[in-house]
């Protein structure tokens, strides 16, 4: 399905922007958000296990939408990718998250920042170079970066894989998220620079202190360990499982149990006191 979308895409009767053609209100004021900066981006702790202590944070993006009130991503993000400017909306999550994460490092400068990154960026070509150039306009170290990449058809592509060797070489680490819900997660362990992997939520939800419910779980902890990658478990909302967890040597967590995505200033409470100025 992917492949026959991403032909459509590329076919000469659908290659007029949808600003040429009006397209829909939404995709309209989706354009518009981008340029007059109505998106805003929450951050939420990620954990040092068994301790609790402050490890990185993820930013996740939101729409403050002047009608309808904030929107999630997932009610943007494949307008976004499908109307072909997600380009623009990734560069500036990447620009405010790490201008801001340059700002809280002062405070904790082992900080590491997670952004996302879909697939369709990767397609892009410069998005490598666009990444450094970003950082080195906002300061922030491309060893504290974290760009979690999802599976998509297209991140197997020779392309894709060249630009996050270029993001790997320089430092950056590459996270592969929903970690153990995609068909080729396996696969694309052996073919990209890959350094932490993010066990998916579904799983964690089944740490139910059954031997069968954590058997996924422990099968991608595990692997983690054989391959001496870094593990982070998300949606994690109860001790159990954060205690359970542990036991199978994860080494972080996310969730709710911690803490929900947070504005910049909530986060703030998370840091070391200092001078933020
Ligand atoms: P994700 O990368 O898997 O992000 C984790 C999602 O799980 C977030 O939803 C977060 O709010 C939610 N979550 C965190 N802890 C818990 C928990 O304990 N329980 C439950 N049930 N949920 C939890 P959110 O913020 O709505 O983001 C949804 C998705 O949108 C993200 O999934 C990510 O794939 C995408 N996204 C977010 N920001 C960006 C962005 O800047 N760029 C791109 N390309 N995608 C983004
Ligand atoms: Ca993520
Ligand atoms: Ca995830
Ligand atoms: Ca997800």
């Amino acid at each position: 399905l992917e492949e026959a979308r991403s032909r459509t895409d590329g076919a000469p009767w659908a290659c007029y922007e949808p600003s040429m053609t009006g397209g829909s209100p939404l995709e309209q004021e989706l354009r518009e958000a981008i340029r007059k900066s109505q998106l805003r981006l929450l951050y939420q702790p990620i954990v040092a296990l068994p301790d609790g202590d402050l490890a990185g944070v993820e930013a996740l993006v939101r729409w403050a939408h002047p009608g309808r009130g904030t929107l999630d991503p997932d009610a943007f993000i494949p307008l976004a990718e499908r109307i072909g400017v997600i380009g623009d909306l990734g560069r500036w999550v990447l620009r405010e998250a790490s201008a801001q994460a340059a700002r809280w490092q002062r405070r904790l400068p082992a900080l590491q920042l997670n952004v996302n990154v879909s697939p369709r960026q990767l397609d892009e070509d410069g998005f490598a170079a666009q990444v450094l150039a970003i950082l080195d306009d906002t300061g922030f170290f491309p060893g504290n970066l974290v760009l979690e990449v999802t599976e998509g058809a297209v991140i197997g592509e020779r392309a894709s894989v060249a630009q996050l060797a270029v993001l790997s070489n320089a430092g950056i680490r590459i996270a592969l998220d929903d970690f153990g819900t995609g068909y080729s997660s396996l696969r694309y362990l052996a073919r990209l620079p890959v350094d932490v992997l993010k066990l998916d939520r579904l799983f964690v939800a089944e740490l139910d202190g059954t031997s069968r419910g954590g058997a996924v779980a422990q099968a991608v902890l595990r692997l983690g360990q054989i391959l001496h990658l870094d593990t982070v478990a998300e949606g994690v909302e109860s001790e159990a499982q954060a205690r359970e967890l542990t036991i199978l040597g994860c080494h972080k967590a996310q969730g709710f149990h911690y803490a929900h995505p947070l504005t910049p200033a909530d986060l703030q409470r998370w840091l070391p006191a200092g001078d933020l100025s």
